[in-house]
Formats: structure tokens, C-alpha cells, sequence
């Protein structure tokens, strides 16, 4: 079926940010052609779920279950100390428990000769609780690429992606279980909103991913290759929408970007992306952490978006776009739009040529565009667009002076790509024989 969008469309205008030109609402204009094949959200018969007003259900708040157990990773340093004095201990524990966590990726007590032995179990229990119990692990053949299945206290169930590339090890991370933006092409949004994670549940995903590499257990490397063996770059990218879970997600980066107390991470190395959650980005551009903003786009046109992704009947691209561009004037770092390209859905040369006037449109060097291959949901007809229709998105924009690189879908051959991390019925089975702890 060939659904084609309408000839010409407007966009509101919308606040300038500082620094942009004075006119960034670029009228929606399409091409006459009416050869060019046009798939929408509901040509495969999705149908958006909607509220009792009738706008797109979106799950911002984290239906209530039994919250995780308090760790190290949720608190300060200073509320470390303070839970340690509550506990009739000196506050210089924190420091040494801290470097067994993050420095030496351990929770076992034994481990821990430094602790008296007397009460160190207890000791261990109350601030190192037990978050995840993994449940399975999948590894690509040169053992590269590796993801985990994981199980929450309350049997939720969560998945991250470790991923080796010469000179820097990335992972990518879930911020929750399942997730409440509802995107269709997404199959961790069919699944809905569990809950949100806690800040220490998204660490321990890195300090187990550092265990493991640090006992060799992530394979891939070149004998060229001379870098830290420990992830260096984290992509919130996994299940969940960070930014609808602001705090949380906050509080788990500063803990990584921590170097006495933490883990030491470059913020530079950090990746938040969001599907444009504008007051949030709004107030991520306001914290003192340089991490690098991602805004999942996806389409250049509300038209097409508002289906594509349902949290643009909230905040519509030029609002999206203005607050990305803020954030860079605010921290100086590039943003990076990253773009799904899918088959006769959204990789028109026209949707090129539409994104490279609206980024344009907000000044020069303050962006970067990302396309990426859809990775088809299984059972769905969606599915990547052509390679000649792929490099020639990527050629318009580039010669429109946008940046632009294709992005590889490392981990598609387990799931592990993004828009794929959910729980299968394997996996349910599976965590269903894991014990927790
Ligand atoms: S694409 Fe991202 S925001 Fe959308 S449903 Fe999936 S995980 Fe959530």
C-alpha cells in the first residue's frame, strides 16, 4: 500500500536559541513526485494505542513495584559515609569500599582482606546489595560483541551490549525495563514501561561488563590495540528512555564521570539520547557534565514523526531541534542526530534534503547526522532501506555541509542493536529458572 504524505505541510515557529540564526522554521515543502513509495506505522496494521483524550499513550511515570534494594551507586560520597556512621562504622570505609567496587569491580566479601573480618559480610550486604543476576549471555563468533541478559531484584528483566572497536570499548545500557514511549518500530516500546532502574542498576551494568573484561572475557583484540581494558564509552541505548527517568540516569553519570569516588569515566565518553524530551534536555544542557547529547529523530517532518515517534505529539521536531541546538550552545559539544533509516518509510531524498535545511537553518558545526540501517523487529515487514538509497541520504546531506556518517549495527546478529533489546519468550523461561542474588 502506498500512503503519500501531503504536498505541503508548515511547522510553528518556534523560540531562536542563542547563537541560532534569526529564521529556523523551515516550511515543510515536498516534492510533487508522485512515484515515490510511502509506508507509514499502520501500512502493517499497527495501531497507535491512545489515552482516554485521545492522544498517543506515553508512560512518563514508572508504575509503582518494590524499589531495589539502596547501594553505594545511589548515594554520595558524603551519604556513603552517613549510611556507614548509621551503622556504628567509621566513614573511611567508603573509601576502601568504593575502590573494591569501582576500581576492582567486586561486591564478594572475601575479596575485601582490607575489611575486618569480623561484621564484614554484613558490612558488604548493606551497601553492595546484590542488583543483577544474569541470566544469559549471548556472544557474536570472534567473542567482539556480547550481550547480557539480566535479572532484577523483582524479576524484571534488562539487557546491555558490550561492544569492543579498535581503541575504545563501549556499552550499552538499559536506564529502565521496557520502555513508555511507544515507538513502533521499536521492540522494547511494544513491551510498555515496567519501571524505572535505579542509578545503581544502571552502574552495575558497567561494573560487571569491567569484570568481565578484565578477566578476559571480551574477545576481539588486535595486538595494535593498546587502550585501558575497561568500557570507555557508554551509550544509553539499550531499554528505556533516559530522560524519563532524569534523576536516576543523573545521579548513575556522575557516578561514572566520578574519578575519586567513581568510576573514573570521561563525560565526553558518555552518550545520552532521548527520543525529544525537550524540558529535559533543557535542564541536561543546564547540569555541569559535558556528556554527549543524541536526539533519536528519525524524521524531519511532523507529519510523518508524530506516527514514527509518538512523543512528537508533545514536542514537535522544531522543538526538538531548538532545544539540541541550546544544548550545544551550552556545553560546546556536538549533538548527534541519530536517524533509523527504514525502507520507503523516512529515507526519502527529500527527508534528507528537508533535515539538512532545518539543521542548517540553526547554524553551522553544531551537529552531526547518524543514520543507521533499521534492524527489522521480527515478524515485522519493516526492514532497511536499499544501500543505494542509504549512501544517497548520506551523500545529500553531506553536501548540504552536514556531517554525516553511516553507523554500523554491530550486535544485530543477537539482537543486541538498538530498537531490539526486549525480553523474548526464551528469555522469560530462562529467568524464570535464575534464582535472584
Ligand atoms: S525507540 Fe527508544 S524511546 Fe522509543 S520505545 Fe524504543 S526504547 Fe523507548
Amino acid at each position: 500500500m502506498t500512503d503519500q504524505p501531503p504536498v505541503r505541510s508548515t511547522t510553528p515557529r518556534q523560540a531562536r536559541p542563542a547563537g541560532a540564526p534569526a529564521d529556523t522554521a523551515v516550511r515543510e515543502t515536498r516534492p510533487k513526485d508522485t512515484g515515490v513509495r510511502q509506508v507509514r506505522p499502520k501500512t502493517e496494521g499497527w495501531q497507535q494505542a491512545k489515552d482516554e483524550t485521545g492522544r498517543p499513550l506515553l508512560q512518563f511515570a514508572s508504575p509503582k513495584r518494590g524499589k531495589p534494594p539502596v547501594h553505594l551507586a545511589d548515594l554520595t560520597h558524603d551519604e556513603r559515609i552517613t549510611k556507614l556512621k548509621e551503622l556504628g562504622l567509621p566513614g573511611f570505609r567508603a573509601k576502601q569500599l568504593e575502590k573494591h567496587y569501582f576500581t576492582h569491580y567486586t561486591s564478594d566479601p572475601a575479596a575485601m582482606t582490607d575489611l575486618p573480618a569480623s561484621g564484614r559480610e554484613e558490612l558488604v550486604a548493606g551497601m553492595l546489595p546484590p542488583l543483577l543476576t544474569e541470566v544469559r549471555r549471548l556472544e557474536t563468533d570472534r567473542g567482539d560483541t556480547i550481550k547480557f541478559l539480566w535479572k532484577l531484584h523483582d524479576g524484571a528483566l534488562v539487557e546491555s551490549v558490550l561492544m569492543r572497536y579498535p581503541g575504545r570499548i563501549t556499552l550499552c545500557v538499559s536506564s529502565q525495563a521496557g520502555c513508555g514511549m511507544n515507538c513502533p518500530f521499536c521492540a522494547t516500546g511494544q513491551a510498555g514501561l515496567t519501571r524505572n532502574m535505579s542509578a545503581a542498576e544502571i552502574i552495575e551494568q558497567i561494573v560487571r561488563a569491567n569484570a568481565l573484561i578484565a578477566a578476559g572475557g571480551l574477545g576481539g583484540k588486535k595486538s595494535t590495540d593498546h587502550s585501558l581494558d575497561r568500557v570507555s564509552n557508554i551509550v544509553f541505548m539499550g531499554m528505556g528512555e533516559p530522560l524519563a527517568n532524569y534523576n536516576r540516569v543523573m545521579q548513575a553519570v556522575r557516578v561514572m564521570v566520578d574519578k575519586e569516588h567513581g568510576l573514573g569515566m570521561s563525560a565526553r565518553g558518555i552518550t545520552v539520547s532521548t527520543v525529544g524530551l525537550v524540558p529535559a534536555i533543557k535542564k541536561l544542557a543546564d547540569e555541569d557534565i559535558p556528556v554527549t547529547f543524541a536526539l533519536s529523530l528519525h524524521a524531519p517532518d511532523d507529519h510523518l514523526r508524530d506516527e514514527l515517534i509518538p512523543v512528537n505529539s508533545k514536542w514537535k521536531v522544531d522543538e526538538a531541534l531548538d532545544a539540541a541546538r541550546a544544548y550545544f550552545d551550552a556545553t560546546g559539544r556536538r549533538v548527534s542526530i541519530e536517524y533509523a533509516l527504514i525502507k520507503d518509510m523516512n529515507d526519502h531524498a527529500w527527508r534528507a534534503d528537508l533535515l539538512a535545511e532545518k539543521l542548517n537553518a540553526r547554524g553551522r558545526g553544531w551537529v552531526h547526522v547518524n543514520p543507521i540501517p533499521l534492524n527489522p523487529t521480527p515478524g515485522s515487514i519493516w526492514t532497511a532501506s536499499e544501500v543505494p538509497v542509504q549512501n544517497e541520504f548520506v551523500r545529500r546531506l553531506n553536501d548540504a555541509g552536514i556531517p554525516t556518517t553511516l553507523r554500523d549495527t554491530r550486535g544485530k546478529e543477537i539482537d543486541g542493536a538498538c530498537g531490539q533489546l526486549v525480553a523474548t519468550e526464551d528469555d522469560e523461561v530462562a529467568a524464570a529458572a535464575t534464582p535472584v542474588g
